[in-house]
């Protein structure tokens, strides 16, 4: 782990094994952070805070954050090969996060010069400010589906505004980020800005987001964990940024273009496993065209071709554990009960595949919208086709969720898909795409999928905290008493 710019073991001693999911062999052990080295690892980052990082300036901080971008673009290889080793993933997808990575770090290099406040037209002889401060220490938790890229969402942002931070990695891909600590130094971030601590959920996580120096708690991952980390930062009145994933729909209408209506309802729901927490895993197609799109959809998803993400020929790898790789298997076995199997519905047959965690890209359709398999994130290969009448029926079927992160609309009438932009029940709405992200956007859930922003501007405001600042012209006393 990276604690005071020192690589550490546990207090404890104690390490965990972190897998390959396309073989299910180990392939690293880490330290098992418990209670003991997150409190070291808080006290480091608010020391680090209170003396000395917040008078870095912001010039300085961009030039670090600079820094770090070049590093992750001069090691994408190394990078996006340990990426795909450790979460299963193509390595041209790793290759593609790692890209990413790199951008989001030159953006808030950019960014770190342009946070700057208001001066506000108050009555009177006066002048009032708002300036915008770091707010203190940052709890950061990541999940495993883009393990770099989501721990820089996290990292550049609170960087950029003058935080400090914890950031705990999921257990099962905690390897390049750990990696990545390792160049910190020579990047030019002081010791103790950034700590990185590896361990589980309950015995890491819980005592980071709890602890009485956290100011703030920055969470991905699933609903009932975000609930629980909302209920612990309430006790410090912490200020809470989640990213809840989503059931989101792909809508296409029978005018959309045939050919790219195709790939674009496979890549949403496909890319990275599925396990993408905006993945289109809602398919609604209009009816005149739904026959058709099926009898094309499962067709190419026969083509998929799953093996190691190592493999340049594998266009999907394994799912990222047993575990995960277990539940995908019960829905598709609860989808075959509610819905009709077109293609997929287990795992490969393949030996050389039985070995890891491999799930078959699998499209289920006539769903209807209540369906478990069609209400509940499956975060794997699954698709869910529902068929839909018109404008009014899709939007109903679309917004019939308790999540809002994301959602997609496909046809050639522009009034058409601005009327459903502007009806749809989501954080983020694609028309005629699904999934380009840009670190200039913003990136957020409405209803069940979270609260915040991150990304853009939006996502360095979470790190931030307005101080108002009044100051009075005028030479003579108040004059009251
Ligand atoms: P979790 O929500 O459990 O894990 C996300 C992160 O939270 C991990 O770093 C995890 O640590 C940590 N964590 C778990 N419990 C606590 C706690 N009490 N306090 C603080 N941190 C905690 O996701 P899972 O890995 O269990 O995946 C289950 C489901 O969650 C998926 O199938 C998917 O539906 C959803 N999910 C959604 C994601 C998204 O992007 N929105 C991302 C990942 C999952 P540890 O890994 O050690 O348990």
């Amino acid at each position: 782990m990276l604690i005071d710019g020192e690589r550490v073991a546990a207090a404890s001693g104690r390490t965990f094994d972190v897998m390959n999911p396309a073989t299910g062999e180990v392939m690293a052990k880490v330290p098992d952070a418990q209670a003991a080295d997150v409190d070291r690892a808080v006290k480091v980052a608010r020391r680090a805070f209170d003396e000395g990082w917040r008078d870095v300036t912001a010039q300085e901080r961009g030039r670090i954050l600079l820094r770090l971008a070049e590093k992750a673009r001069a090691e994408t290889k190394t990078l996006a090969e340990l990426e795909t080793l450790n979460s299963g993933k193509p390595l041209a997808e790793s290759e593609f996060d790692i890209g990413d990575v790199a951008t989001c770090f030159e953006y808030y290099g950019g960014l770190a010069t342009k946070l700057h406040g208001e001066v506000l037209n108050v009555p009177d002889n006066a002048l009032s400010m708002a300036i915008r401060e770091p707010i203190g220490v940052a709890a950061q938790i990541i999940p495993w589906n883009y393990p770099l890229l989501m721990a820089a969402w996290k990292l550049a942002p609170a960087i950029c505004a003058g935080c400090t931070m914890v950031i705990k990695p999921a257990e099962q891909t905690p390897l390049t980020l750990l990696k990545f600590a390792r160049w910190f130094e020579e990047c030019g971030l002081p010791k103790g800005v950034v700590n990185v601590i590896s361990g589980f959920g309950e015995s890491a996580g819980a005592p980071l987001v709890a602890h009485k120096d956290v100011d703030k708690v920055a969470f991905t991952g699933s609903v009932e964990v975000g609930k629980t980390i909302m209920r612990a930062a309430a006790e410090g009145l912490k200020k809470v940024s989640l990213e809840l994933g989503g059931k989101s729909p792909n809508i296409f209408f029978a005018d959309a273009d045939f050919e790219s209506a195709v790939d674009g309802a496979l890549f949403g729901v496909f890319i990275n496993q599925g396990e993408v927490c905006s993945a289109g895993s809602r398919v609604l197609v209009q009816r005149p065209i739904y026959k058709k799109m099926l009898d094309a959809m499962v067709e190419k998803a026969r083509g998929i071709k799953l093996g190691p993400g190592l493999d340049p020929a594998s266009k999907m790898g394994p799912v990222v554990s047993k575990a995960q790789m277990e539940r995908v298997m019960r829905y598709q076995e609860i989808g075959r009960k509610e819905a009709k199997l077109a293609v997929g519905g287990g795992r490969p047959k393949d030996p050389e595949l039985q070995r890891g965690y491999f799930v078959e890209p699998t499209i289920f359709y006539d769903v209807d919208n209540s369906a478990t398999i069609a209400r509940e994130e499956i975060f794997g290969p699954v698709m869910s086709v529902i068929p839909f009448d018109d404008e009014k029926d899709a939007l109903r079927i679309a917004n019939d969720t308790q999540y809002g992160l994301a959602a997609a609309v496909w046809s050639r009438d522009i009034f058409k898909c601005l009327r459903m932009v502007k009806r749809l029940q989501a954080g983020i709405v694609w028309v005629n795409h699904m999934q380009p992200t840009y670190v200039e956007a913003p990136w957020g859930g409405y209803k069940m999928s979270g609260i915040g922003r991150e990304l853009g501007p939006w996502g360095a405001e979470e790190y931030l905290q307005v101080k108002q600042v009044h100051i009075n012209l005028n030479e003579q006393p108040i004059g009251w008493y």
